[in-house]
C-alpha cells in the first residue's frame, strides 16, 4: 500500500490507533496538530501523568525509543502538557547522529529548568522545526 494510502487510512480509524499505543497511553495526539512532518505525539497516560514520544533520538546501543513520561506532583494536566511540549522542542538542540542522543535528550535535559515558554511559542518553534526538516 503506498504511504500517502495507508496514512489516510490511520487517519479514518483513530480507535484502532489507539489501541496499537498500548495500553497505558490513552489517546495520542499528534504535535503540532495538522504537521503531518512531525514524528513527535503527546499522550495522557492511565493512572496519572503525560507522556511524549520524540523518536528522533537512539543510543548507538540500544533500540529504545526517546520518549519521556512527566508527572510531578502540583501541575496541572496543562502545564505537564507544555512542559513536554517544551521537552519536545529542547530535543531539537541534539543532534540524531550523537551516540547517546536518546540519553541525553530523556535524562539530561531537565523539564523544570527550561526556560518558560507559551504553549502558542512552543507550537511556532516546533513548526518551524519541522518545516525545515528535509522530505524522507
Ligand atoms: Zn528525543
Amino acid at each position: 500500500m503506498p504511504k500517502a494510502k495507508a496514512k489516510a487510512k490511520a487517519k479514518a480509524k483513530p480507535k484502532a490507533k489507539a489501541a496499537a499505543a498500548g495500553p497505558r497511553e490513552e489517546r495520542k495526539e499528534p504535535w503540532p496538530p495538522e504537521c503531518p512532518r512531525s514524528k513527535w505525539f503527546l499522550a495522557r497516560v492511565k493512572g496519572g501523568g503525560w507522556s511524549a514520544t520524540c523518536k528522533m533520538h537512539t543510543d548507538s546501543d540500544s533500540a529504545l525509543q526517546c520518549k519521556k513520561q512527566f508527572r510531578p506532583r502540583g501541575f496541572s494536566d496543562e502545564a505537564m502538557r507544555v512542559a513536554l511540549m517544551n521537552w519536545l522542542v529542547e530535543g531539537t538542540r541534539i543532534g540524531s547522529d550523537w551516540p547517546l542522543a536518546r540519553t541525553e535528550h530523556v535524562l539530561s535535559v531537565d523539564i523544570r529548568s527550561l526556560p518558560e515558554r507559551t504553549e502558542a511559542e512552543l507550537e511556532t518553534a516546533a513548526r518551524a522545526f519541522w518545516a525545515a526538516v528535509p522530505d524522507g
